[in-house]
């Protein structure tokens, strides 16, 4: 998932009061000394020490999920080429992915370490468990870190095996039904990742008339506007 001093993970210890990667140490390296505590603004609550760049990034998810107990963030190489390559990842391909990610959106580049990066995934955490940074990462949230750090494991074998498939010839995605009959173990298991208007009960468009490659574009467009209607 990372390279070298790359990535951040963080998780959150109270109110006022979360714990994030020292910036610069590669993270098989680390101490449990070398953890540094921040407060809600990022800011450590010791002087002198240093804790990772893109803090803001973490604090964000944290504000607008008060659900999640911890970040992680890192490079994972087959997601993060799926976004160099201009793709998103398509979604209702794997059953596993769709209950219980769902979609991954990819977020439009923006400068690492600003404060365009924070502005971009407030608004878009609360609507996933997970996505991708245009040429740059992915992050993931969860109730503890192993939790937040599956999901990241889930997209890139997701993008793995999404990459293989392009190279056999294509991508098929699930059915119809099959969705439904996956959004009723959603509800069954209580997790509320939501699917696109096409999919849900009581839908009444011609669903079945798209092919594949419009309703990824629909699928993405409607994950673009939620996207940007979240960041005005
Ligand atoms: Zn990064």
């Amino acid at each position: 998932m990372i390279v070298a001093a790359d990535g951040n993970v963080s998780a959150r210890l109270g109110p006022d009061r979360i714990l994030v990667t020292p910036t610069g140490v590669c993270k098989g390296f680390l101490a449990p000394e070398d953890l540094v505590v921040t407060d809600m603004d990022g800011v450590p609550v010791r002087s002198g020490v240093k804790c990772s760049t893109e803090i803001a990034m973490h604090v964000v998810c944290y504000r607008h999920r008060p659900d999640i107990k911890a970040v992680v963030h890192a490079h994972p190489p087959t997601a993060v080429a799926f976004s160099v390559a201009g793709r998103v990842l398509e979604p209702h391909v794997l059953p596993e992915v769709v209950v219980t990610l769902g979609i991954v959106p990819t977020l439009p580049y923006t400068d690492p370490g600003s404060y365009e990066v924070p502005d971009a995934v407030g608004p878009a955490i609360e609507n996933c468990e997970a996505l991708i940074l245009e040429f740059h990462g992915a992050l993931a949230v969860g109730d503890s870190v192993m939790s937040a750090y599956f999901k990241l494991e889930k997209v890139e074998h997701a993008a793995h095996i999404l990459l293989m498939a392009h190279q056999l010839g294509g991508i098929r995605m699930l059915s119809r039904e099959a969705i439904l009959k996956l959004q009723e173990t959603q509800k069954r298991v209580g997790i509320t990742i939501g699917l696109p208007p096409a999919y849900r009960q009581g839908y009444t468009g011609a669903a079945e008339d798209l092919d594949q490659e419009a309703l990824i574009a629909q699928v993405t467009a409607a994950v673009i506007r939620q996207l940007q209607a979240g960041s005005r």
